[in-house]
């Protein structure tokens, strides 16, 4: 039985903040995800989670909450926690820029793996506390914003006694990633005194990684990586998508492309009965460990590449650059 956790980034935009877009605007766009046509935010996944029986992982960034005050982030924390599904704790450093005070020294950087240990400590400690606040559970994993996290991310959040990571994302460790995992980690393992679940991924054409976000992968993609697993047995794989994720990318209209993505892999997960959907409270960490295959990601397939690449080409042209108009 392998498990899939299906992990929803949920956030605001500190591109919108910037840009002078109102809190009531940037929920509607980046929670939300309204458009004319309907939303397709937090509220449209649940519903979809919850008519094929899956069970959504909300990592909420409660940071903006230093901007604004607590009381908008109660109000998607409780949505989410009324219905089921899991929150836990994701966070963008970057909305230290804005805060009244901040609570470090060391001011504003794009990661929290950019801070000192104790640093990160306390700013993942202050998170921690926002959620709490707003009525989520103790948040038992944790996301970096951008994946930008380091092996002393990972202490700080052991010492607060957090049970699970999720920011590894090997297609990203070449960059802002820093947790020091070999590229083909796709299952959970023990580091530094908590489970990094990584990122699911699969091999792709010229020897990179690909990791199981919607965005990234073809319905193919995804449906193949998901039998793989089902097939050599891995304990867990983690899947990422975003609260505004199924937007075009002014998150004016819904993605036509990135919902039918969506809806495909609830389905096979929902089908196939080798996979078991749940949260990260839904197993235990040595356990899980335990459970690990060993298995290779699933190999690259040139064919299944070039048939993405066509597919994003086609989508990108009416949903990036306007051309089909509206
Ligand atoms: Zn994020």
């Amino acid at each position: 039985m392998t498990r899939v956790l299906i992990t929803i980034d949920t956030e605001l935009s500190a591109g919108l903040h910037q840009q002078g877009v109102s809190l009531t605007d940037n929920i509607a766009a980046s929670i939300d995800a309204r458009t004319a046509q309907g939303d397709y935010g937090v509220g449209w996944m649940i519903d979809r989670f919850d008519a094929h029986g899956l069970t959504g992982v909300f990592f909420v960034d409660p940071m903006p909450a230093l901007v604004y005050g607590p009381g908008f982030l109660a109000d998607i924390v409780g949505a989410i926690v009324a219905r089921g599904h899991e929150v836990e704790l994701h966070i963008h450093t970057e909305w230290l820029a804005w805060a009244k005070r901040s609570p470090v020294a060391a001011g504003v950087r794009p990661n929290i793996g950019d801070y000192r240990l104790d640093d990160q400590r306390a700013l993942l400690d202050l998170a921690r506390g926002l959620l709490i606040n707003a009525g989520a559970p103790p948040p038992s994993a944790f996301r970096a914003g951008n994946f930008g996290a380091n092996d002393d991310t990972l202490r700080a959040l052991a010492q607060l006694g957090i049970a699970y990571d999720s920011s590894f994302n090997a297609a990203m460790a070449d960059t802002v990633c820093a947790i020091d995992l070999p590229a083909d980690a796709i299952e959970p393992v023990a580091r530094q005194g908590l489970v990094v679940a990584p990122v699911a991924s699969l091999r792709d054409i010229g020897d990179g990684m690909r990791p199981a976000q919607i965005c990234a992968l073809s319905a193919r993609e995804m449906r193949e990586l998901l039998r793989h697993a089902a097939r050599e047995r891995l304990s867990a794989q983690v899947i990422v998508t975003h609260s505004f994720e199924l937007l075009d990318r002014r998150r004016t209209r819904p993605n036509r492309l990135t919902i039918r993505r969506f809806e495909a892999m609830c389905a096979e997960i929902a089908r196939n009965p080798a996979l078991k959907s749940c949260g990260f409270r839904d197993f235990g960490a040595a356990a899980i460990v335990a459970e690990a295959s060993g298995a290779a990601p699933l190999a690259a397939d040139r064919l299944r590449s070039l048939a993405r690449m066509a597919e994003q080409l086609g989508s990108n042209l009416v949903y990036e650059r306007g051309l089909a108009g509206g």
